[in-house]
């Protein structure tokens, strides 16, 4: 898949230099397993043809990062990752300029496969690279990444919000997106779990089926909660309430962003006909009784994983649009130096998104 497009009215932004003045660290985290993480100085990495070496600004914290937290990562992880241009490869496009920022795409799509050639990026199947997993990702301070993968943003948008780009509106929207295949009436949406990717639902849920559209978020955690009420959700408490109790109008779509089986069955009952159950949280299994929850009220249950890039230029359109909106997603910002009293943090769930800054 070409990006050439993307690239060709991008203009070069007035940001600082690249390239920090050489006094400054570039510190990496090493995730040593059990919550440990040591911040160790890496020499500045060198792009190989085609890449791009990316001086990281802001990676946004992820659920996705808690086996990597837990059990220690071999790579940098981050895979939220917005960043400047420091270098360019040889060979890479002369559309983009040292200082150009951008967002990274997790996924390191191969650009010629069936999927690619069909614009759905999120399903390749040659993938070279998962961003923060198998190859170093933005908890450091620079990544190296293959120049496909870089979505440029322009000037406007600050490197903190500009990762709202990625898991919050990217997947948020995508797993909506999958709905409206199926559904063509979507009056009510019922998110389950109001971490930063059921408000990236939510809030994409009301950017793309319109303010008439009813959306209930659900969630034990009550700051969580308060967050989808500023977003324009109703909340449901769990730890007062039930999904079935509080729907009274059954939901046209129910997005599982919890992994949780329980709340999976939970959605699919609480459905109207033709309702659909999108599946976006990892996790448990989901055990349903065919006859009674599928074929008699012609409903459906989908599986939405990341997002194509071509959803990046579309999803900045709307971010430079509802920024002020959108940005109530983003609760933390902290240095890299605090990243470990940041997870703990986020861990404790009192959270939207939090940003790991750089400058
Ligand atoms: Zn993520
Ligand atoms: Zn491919």
């Amino acid at each position: 898949m070409s990006t050439t497009s993307a690239f060709s009215s991008a203009p070069s932004p007035a940001t600082p230099p690249a390239t920090p003045p050489a006094s400054s660290p570039a510190l990496s985290a090493q995730f040593l397993g059990a919550g440990r993480i040591a911040l160790v100085e890496r020499p500045r990495p060198e792009p190989g043809p085609g890449q791009l070496l990316i001086r990281v600004r802001a990676n946004a914290m992820c659920g996705s990062e808690k086996g990597q937290f837990r059990d220690g990562w071999k790579t940098t992880p981050g895979h939220e990752i917005v960043g400047v241009v420091a270098q360019l490869g040889e060979g890479a496009s002369p559309a983009i300029r040292v200082g150009d920022l951008g967002a990274i795409f997790l996924m390191d799509f191969c650009g010629g496969c069936r999927w690619c050639r069909a614009g759905l990026t999120n399903q390749c199947l040659a993938k070279r690279a998962d961003m923060g997993f198998s190859h170093d990702g933005g908890y450091g301070a620079y990544t190296v990444v293959n120049e496909n993968i870089f979505f440029p943003i322009g000037s406007g948008i600050p490197a903190d919000e500009a990762t709202l780009l990625l898991d919050v509106m990217g997947t948020g929207g995508h797993a909506i997106e999958r709905a409206m295949c199926v559904h063509a009436d979507i009056r009510t949406v019922l998110v389950n779990g109001a971490g930063p990717i059921g408000l990236g639902v939510a809030a994409m849920a009301r950017i793309l089926l319109g303010a008439q559209t009813r959306i209930l978020v659900s969630d034990y955690n009550a700051f969580r909660l308060r967050l989808a009420e500023k977003l324009g959700a109703e909340a449901i408490d769990l730890a007062r309430t039930t999904v079935a109790a509080a729907c009274a109008g059954a939901p046209d779509v129910a997005v599982d962003t919890s992994g949780k089986g329980s709340a999976r069955l939970q959605a699919m009952e609480a459905l109207a006909q033709r309702g659909v159950l999108v599946c976006v949280g990892h996790g448990e299994d989901l055990a349903l009784d065919v006859s009674h929850h599928l074929i008699a009220p012609e409903r459906s249950v989908l599986g939405s994983e990341y997002f194509p890039f071509s959803d990046l230029a579309k999803n900045l359109a709307r971010l430079r649009a509802n920024q002020a909106y959108l940005g109530q997603i983003i609760t933390h910002r902290f240095p890299i130096s605090d990243l470990a009293a940041a997870f703990d943090l986020f861990w404790k769930g009192d959270t939207g998104k939090v940003i790991i800054e750089q400058r």
